[in-house]
Order: C-alpha cells, then structure tokens, then sequence
C-alpha cells in the first residue's frame, strides 16, 4: 500500500508549462482519475509519477520518499497504456508472465500466477492463444494483467479505454473497479471523459492548462463546483450575477434563498443551478426566476427547455408533457438546497 504525494510538480517543453506548480495527495489504495480537456497535462503528470519523464521542478513521493531519480519498477508502478503493447506472436501467458520470467521466477510458479491473472481478467483458459487473436477488449485486459501479474504497489492507466466500443468501455470500467477494490493498489487513470470519472473514481483531479482546478469526489463537481469553469465543464453553463446577503441572492430576474455553505462572503456573486434540479413553471412561488423560453425539445422522457435569463442562455429539464413552448414567459423554482454560489468571473 503506498501513499503518492506530488509537491509543486512542474515540466516545462520550451516555453510551456505542460504541468504548472501541482500539489496533490492520495491516499493508500485510492483509485484516482486525472481529467480535463486535451492537453491540460494528465498524461505528463502520470508519466512523472510512473517515472518516464523527469519533472523539471518539484517532487513525487512515494510512502513519504523522493522517488525522483528512481525507475518504474523499483517504484513499484505500473502504467498500463491506451494501446496495448502485446508481443503479438507470443502466448497469452507468455506475455502475461513476462514481467516475472524477467524477474528469474520459476516456471511452474508463473503458471500458477498467470493462472490467477486470468481468472481476475475474466479470461480463464486463455493461456494459449496468441496475442494477435484477441479482440481489442481481450488485449487490454490481458495487458491489465500483464501489469498486475508482478503485484505493483501503484497502477497508471492512460485512458485505458479510449480504444474501446461503448459496450466494452462499460464492462471494462466494471473490471477495474473490481480489481481495484479487491486489490486495493493505489491507482490513477487518466480520461477526458467525465463520465468515466465519476463512475469509476474515488477523487477526481480536474486540470486545465497545467493547473489542478478541483481536487473533490466525484458528487461535488455537480454539487459544489468551485468556479464557472468547474461547473462548464460538467455541462452546467447556467449563471446569473446577483448579489449575497446572508442567506439571499438579489438578481435581475428574482430573488433567490439557498441553503448551501458556498463559503463566499457577501458581495457580487454567480448564482448557478443544475438543468435538472430546475422545474419550469406557469404559476408563481417563492425562489423563482422569470425567464422566456427561446425554444423546446422533446427528448422522450424529458422536455429539454433552451431559456433566456437575465439575457444568458439557460438550459432547464422539465417532464415530457410540458406544456410551455417558444416565446412564452415562465417561472423557474430553484430549489434552495440544490441552488450554488460561485465567485464572479
Ligand atoms: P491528451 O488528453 O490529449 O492526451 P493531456 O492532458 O494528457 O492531453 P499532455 O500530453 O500531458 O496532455 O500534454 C500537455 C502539454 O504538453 C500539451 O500542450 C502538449 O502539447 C505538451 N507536450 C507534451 N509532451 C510534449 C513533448 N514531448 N514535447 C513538447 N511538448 C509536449
């Protein structure tokens, strides 16, 4: 069980800050993910963390120790890549012992091993067959394998699934939760997908440009983001400026109570609420907006509402039988529990 810790963590590629200043803990037998946009820094990140590339400032510890200087294997680490890097014409268990047959371990006890590996895959009998054979879902779960075979203290997975179908993305993120909560090995995995994030992870590490934004589980970046553009980031782009006393928000387009600890003092403020907390009604109540409907859409189980509010676009999710339609004048209940407060931009 080993506890990473990355101080101040920068590398710079000429001019660039490709990962800028990082502070990051994480705890014994976490399962991390690094997300954020293209090109934010997840992918150097991890490689300073698995060791393949020298930070050009700061420090990664490992249990508490620089391991600076130290090479992946005697980290400990693992990293399991987007495109699996089998021997193709080598066995199943060849290329799953491989680390171990390295390591002078003797046959009869890799078999076993390998075995096992297959097993927690769920590719029992699969020994024999080569590489080559496998679909794309079987080759990276025998390249999972490959790297959980010599026990690793830390598991790296660049976008482990990127290459994968949709059906196969599902079983292979239920896989490694699996595995990872039965192992328990302190694990990172780098995506763009927040949904795979949140799915999958204890803590989410968002990035842009090199900069740690959140650090959180997975519930607050829907809850409790930190700025407008945590919030964007999960698809919620519905703000309004208004201004906090006490307990209340005064807007442009109505007066707003929430009940949340947003810890922002009082003064200028961005209100926000999720599309889906929204009800979008013809009658008046307490904590509403006025807001015009610029236009609708069915969705089958839900009517997608494109609103106007104070003049920014809106996006609310009422029932499917709404009755509002384009250029009406509505209502919005913002529920005060589900109601956030966001410094001004
Ligand atoms: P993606 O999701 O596209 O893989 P990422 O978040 O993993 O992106 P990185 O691969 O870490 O991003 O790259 C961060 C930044 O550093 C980018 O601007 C990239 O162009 C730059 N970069 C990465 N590796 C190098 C390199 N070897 N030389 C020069 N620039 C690099």
């Amino acid at each position: 069980m080993t506890t990473i810790v990355l101080k101040e963590l920068t590398r710079r590629f000429g001019q660039v800050a490709a990962v800028d200043h990082l502070n990051l803990e994480i705890d014994s037998g976490e399962l991390i993910a690094f997300l954020g946009p293209s090109g934010c820094g997840k992918t150097t990140t991890l490689r300073m963390i698995a060791g393949l590339l020298m930070p050009t400032s700061g420090d990664v510890l490992f249990d508490g120790k620089s391991v600076l200087g130290v090479p992946t294997e005697k980290r400990g680490a693992v990293m399991v890549f987007q495109k699996h890097l089998l021997f193709p014409n080598m066995s199943v268990g060849d290329n799953i012992g491989f680390g171990l047959r390295m390591r002078g371990m003797h046959k009869h006890e890799i078999a076993a091993r390998v075995r096992e590996m297959l097993e927690l895959v769920r590719l029992p009998g699969f020994e024999n067959r080569r590489a080559h054979e496998l679909s794309g879902g079987q080759q990276q779960r025998v390249a999972l394998a490959r790297g959980l075979i010599i026990r690793p203290a830390v598991l790296l997975l660049d976008e482990p699934l990127a290459n994968l179908d949709a059906n196969l993305r599902l079983e292979m993120r239920e896989l490694i939760r699996n595995i990872q909560q039965e192992l328990r090995i302190t694990s990172i995995f780098v995506t763009h997908d927040q949904e795979e994030a949140v799915m999958l992870a204890d803590r989410v590490a968002l990035m842009f440009d090199g900069v740690i934004q959140q650090y959180d589980i997975p519930r607050n970046f829907y809850e409790r983001p930190k700025t407008a553009e945590v919030a964007r980031f999960f698809r919620n782009e519905n703000f309004i400026r208004g201004r906090k006393r006490g307990k209340t928000v005064e807007t442009a387009a109505g007066n707003i109570t929430i009940t949340a600890d947003c810890g922002l003092p009082d003064g200028p403020v961005l209100l926000t609420v999720r599309p889906e907390e929204i009800s979008v009604r013809e009658d008046a109540a307490e904590n509403t907006l006025d807001a015009r409907v610029v236009s609708t859409v069915y969705m089958g189980t839900y009517t997608q509402f494109l609103l106007e509010v104070d003049g920014r676009v809106w996006r609310a999710n009422g029932p499917a039988e709404a009755t509002a339609s384009t250029g009406d004048n509505v209502i919005l209940y913002l529920p005060p529990k589900r109601t956030w407060l966001l410094p001004v931009e």
